[in-house]
């Protein structure tokens, strides 16, 4: 298990390989890459990460290719994964929060009325959550370090342990030792988005609190994983930055975390930037498409065999349908993302507008129609606890 020596050591190859900046040698590199070298690339086995990979598979010649890198990462994926989706539900404890990330409804600059869960309400929420059949439950918070502190988290773990097979974690960075104590009290997997890898989008996306600090959410990951979390989630907010550029980082960071961490099961996810409480669209140059996103997905799968591939409600029905047959491995179902949302009984604002409004069991019905089995249950796990 890799020390806290390690602490920094990510920042350095990003810093390195300037995949923290511009990116103008990259930009370069991936309008350079032809038809011949994704060829090339798609004639060699599929499944493992360098970066000259990475980068034919996410340029704009492959686009051309997106229909036989989709029945490569298909048949990828089924042959490790089986032809079955995990299916989670995300319980949001709060919407106050010390940060202004300005594509967030949950900025502290918005005017709304908010809510905080006591620990009896939660656990309540997440009564609610295991009756629609969920075992995977996944705590997310916003940045409210005096009320949901990491006691507070810790205590809703162990409250709720017994009743879900797993139980993870997005929240704000906390340091190894807090990480250690989550993963003692239940919680086995944290996801945290660096948001955007280029430091100077960065700045001007988090201009106030904590979350300026772009060297701590770097490393915050390592520090995770050091604590032992068995899932490691990490990804970019599409839609803040060039998504070829944000690809190749997130594809570094995945593959730093990986050769470290091989115990973890390392995630990515596909986050798309969407319409917020406040939040004008007119300050996002770099919205990606449908066709872009489809991209992204299965050059990350055509990388990266054994990594979790997740894709929540953000995005709409007909893109959630088409990518279970592109290599994603989990997704959320029936979500709401306000404080006391499943129990429905206030008025509340969420953090983004979701797309994908079906409930639990329509998300079940349709991947049974595309031939896959929903998994309601983290099996592996399940049976390790016996
Ligand atoms: S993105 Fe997270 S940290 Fe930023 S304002 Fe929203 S809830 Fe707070």
């Amino acid at each position: 298990m890799p020390c806290e020596k390690d602490n920094g050591q990510f920042k350095k190859i990003l810093g390195e390989k300037r995949l923290d900046g511009s990116g103008g040698q990259w930009r370069e590199a991936i309008s350079r890459v032809s038809g011949g070298d994704v060829e090339k690339t798609l004639s060699e086995q599929a499944g493992h990460y360098n970066i000259e990979r990475i980068l034919a598979l996410i340029s704009p010649a492959a686009e051309e290719y997106l229909e036989e890198m989709a029945q490569q990462a298909h048949r990828l994926t089924v042959q490790r994964f089986g032809r079955t989706i995990r299916l989670y539900a995300p319980l949001y404890v709060s919407s106050y929060c010390e940060n202004s990330c300005l594509y967030c409804g949950f900025s502290r600059n918005n005017q709304f009325e908010r809510r905080r869960l006591t620990i009896d309400e939660a656990a309540a929420e997440a009564d609610i959550i295991a009756s629609e059949g969920f075992t995977d439950l996944l705590l997310v918070s916003s940045e409210d370090r005096k009320f949901i502190t990491v006691d507070y988290l810790c205590e809703l773990a162990r409250r709720l342990r017994g009743k879900f097979s797993t139980i993870s974690a997005e929240i704000y960075p906390l340091s190894a030792d807090e990480y250690r104590r989550l993963f003692e009290a239940g919680i086995e997997g944290v996801t945290l988005y660096q948001e955007t890898y280029d430091r100077n989008v960065y700045s001007r996306f988090h201009p106030a609190g904590p979350k300026s600090d772009y060297d701590s959410r770097l490393d915050a990951p390592n520090r995770f994983a050091g604590a032992g979390m068995r899932q490691v989630g990490i990804g970019a907010l599409l839609g803040l930055n060039d998504f070829r550029l944000e690809t190749l980082a997130l594809a570094e960071h995945g593959h730093y975390l990986m050769k470290r961490y091989w115990q973890s099961q390392l995630s990515f996810s596909f986050p798309r930037l969407r319409p917020a409480n406040n939040v004008s669209s007119i300050q996002f140059e770099h919205i990606l498409s449908g066709r872009n996103l489809v991209q992204m997905i299965t050059a990350l799968r055509l990388c990266f065999a054994d990594a979790g591939l997740v894709l929540s409600t953000r995005e709409g029905a007909k893109i959630r349908d088409n990518a279970v047959k592109l290599g994603i491995t989990k997704m959320s179902a029936g979500s709401k993302t306000s404080p006391g949302g499943y129990s429905g009984n206030i008025a509340n604002t969420g953090q983004f507008e979701i797309d994908d409004k079906r409930t639990p069991i329509q998300i079940a019905e349709m991947l049974k129609s595309e031939g896959f089995e929903p998994v309601w249950k983290d099996w592996e796990r399940a049976l390790s606890k016996v």
